[in-house]
């Protein structure tokens, strides 16, 4: 059989491999595209999210599918888990994740960094928050002009369908928001006041309806499959190129030897921030950045108890500033597993806290090419450090934590005010960063470009190279969309 041939592969079927798919769709309509994912589709429609599904046992059912080579189902927490994680101390069971699986070799030692996964069609894209903050100024990448970053920002606001108020009109929400304000404002710009956490989701009569890649892909969920095909369980173990030029890739289904080849004129790779770095490591693409500077904001939590006559449903948002370095969730938490201590009365709001991390090269991922992981690719681990300034800034922050929380009512009796063991934000960023020149401190151009090749390009969050606290895959889709735009230029034959 002769080899299949495609204009375009693109290696991920994330937020981010759809959005190349998307935009390259928009500007090259004849593009012949491919989209590989390790992991199996799990609901009829393409990437749709999880979260629709109103039944919890069946969407448990379902999620477990996205994870990777262990499906077996994560088991709650229970009483006592809870009580050691109010209390404050450290807490391995956190890193039980439904439907997410760890990628790296996780040790249980100081320092530890849980780097979590999704493998299915959609990615990360099917259980997602589908919280899209802008990133603040100080956030973007300081060597993209601002006005086309801001347009980038409003494409990958229309990819993902953000919706800036989706719960309009709770009026707990505007009381607590006002009151946030009083304290917050002052200083900002209208744009970073206190305000509702916008979401890629669409407000239906019976609640909200959470976007996927479904929505990124728009119609191209329903193109033939000449034009348009995601091939599912089918992962990426090698990119062959040859002087800088790819000539295609090398397909396998996970657990299995045999491996096919398929040419392809442009090949992006979109496999999350500890899988993209993996690829190249395996395909022996190895820029001197690869898999360096990861970075990951903490998350401080907080449960706090508010006293309302009507219960808060809304979600909301104090963004990052030059001066407020940090991002704040704010949400009804469901505590319908925890147990509660008896003089809590109100309506229990959850926190999440960001809080950004130092970025250093010494921070890293790494590739074992002597052990395989569940796709035949080298087995990765993390070694990372936390920097003496991460320690004080987190102190910091834990007090604004605690202030907050007297704001929206009082911190929850019982529960501390923790840190999250590292990884929690799912958030990872750097390790196939973008950089204004080839000087050994990033992977890729400013257009999402490997350094050194033609036709080689790599996507989400692993390219944002700055320092953020705010939650990433708009920003990286923004990123994605100058990738795109360029492929489609420079590829168009038609
Ligand atoms: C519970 C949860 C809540 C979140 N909430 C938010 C939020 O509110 N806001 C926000 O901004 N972000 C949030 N995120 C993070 C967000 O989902 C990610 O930023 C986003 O999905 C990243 O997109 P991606 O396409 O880069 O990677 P992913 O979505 O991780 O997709 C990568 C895909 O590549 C596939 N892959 C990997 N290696 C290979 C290979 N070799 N061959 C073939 N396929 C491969 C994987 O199987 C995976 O399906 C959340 C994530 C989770 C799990």
């Amino acid at each position: 059989m002769a080899p299949q041939s495609k204009d375009v592969v693109i290696i991920g079927s994330g937020p981010a491999g759809s959005a190349y798919a998307r935009l390259i769709r928009r500007d090259w309509p004849e593009a012949r595209i491919l989209m590989v994912e390790a992991g199996p589709q799990i609901l009829p429609q393409t990437g749709a999210h999880l979260d629709n599904i109103v039944d919890l046992e069946e969407r448990g059912a379902l999620e477990v599918l996205a994870q990777g080579g262990d499906r077996t189902p994560r088991i709650p927490i229970n009483k006592e888990e809870w009580e050691a994680r109010r209390a404050g101390g450290f807490d391995a069971s956190q890193l039980r994740r439904s439907g997410l699986f760890i990628a790296n070799d996780a040790d249980p030692a100081e320092d530890l960094f849980a780097g979590f996964s999704a493998a299915n069609v959609g990615g990360m894209g099917t259980k997602w928050s589908t919280g899209t903050p802008t990133p603040s100024l100080t956030e973007r990448v300081p060597f993209i002009p601002a006005a086309e970053m801001q347009a980038a920002i409003a494409t990958a606001e229309m990819l993902l369908g953000t919706h800036k108020d989706p719960r309009a009109g709770d009026p707990t929400a505007i009381a607590m928001r006002e009151r946030l304000g009083a304290v917050f404002n002052p200083g900002r710009t209208p744009d970073r006041f206190v305000q509702p956490m916008p979401l890629a989701a669409t407000p239906t009569a019976d609640g909200l309806r959470y976007h996927g890649t479904d929505v990124v892909l728009g119609p191209m969920v329903d193109e033939p499959a000449e034009i348009f095909t995601i091939l599912a369980e089918t992962a990426c173990r090698r990119i062959v190129h040859e002087d800088g030029v790819v000539t295609g890739v090398e397909l396998c289904r996970p657990g299995s030897d045999d491996s096919w080849f398929v040419a392809a004129g442009t090949v992006i790779v979109a496999c999350d921030a500890l899988h993209s770095p993996q690829l190249l490591h395996a395909s022996g693409i190895r820029p001197q950045a690869l898999g360096r500077y990861i970075n990951d904001h903490y998350i401080i939590s907080q449960i706090s108890e508010m006293t309302t006559d009507v219960p808060m449903q809304a979600m909301s948002w104090i963004p990052a500033t030059e001066t407020f370095p940090f991002s704040v969730t704010i949400a009804p938490a469901s505590l319908n597993t925890m147990p509660l201590s008896p003089d809590f009365t109100g309506q229990p709001i959850g926190m999440g806290f960001f809080v950004p991390a130092d970025i250093s090269p010494d921070n890293r991922v790494l590739f074992d090419d002597t052990r395989r992981d569940w796709m035949g690719l080298p087995a990765i681990s993390i070694r990372w450090k936390q920097s003496d300034a991460d320690r004080a800034r987190l102190e910091l922050a834990k007090g604004i934590a605690r202030q907050i929380s007297g704001i929206i009512g009082r911190p929850a009796p019982g529960f501390a005010t923790i840190v999250l063991p590292v990884g929690s934000s799912l958030h990872y960023q750097g390790t196939i960063r973008m950089g204004e020149s080839d000087d050994g401190t990033s992977v890729c151009d400013r257009n999402s470009r490997v350094w050194g090749f033609d036709n080689l390009y790599v996507a989400g969050n692993g390219v944002i190279p700055t320092v953020t606290a705010t939650n990433p895959t708009l920003y990286s889709l923004a990123l994605a969309s100058f990738g795109a735009a360029e492929i489609a230029k420079a590829r168009r034959t038609h």
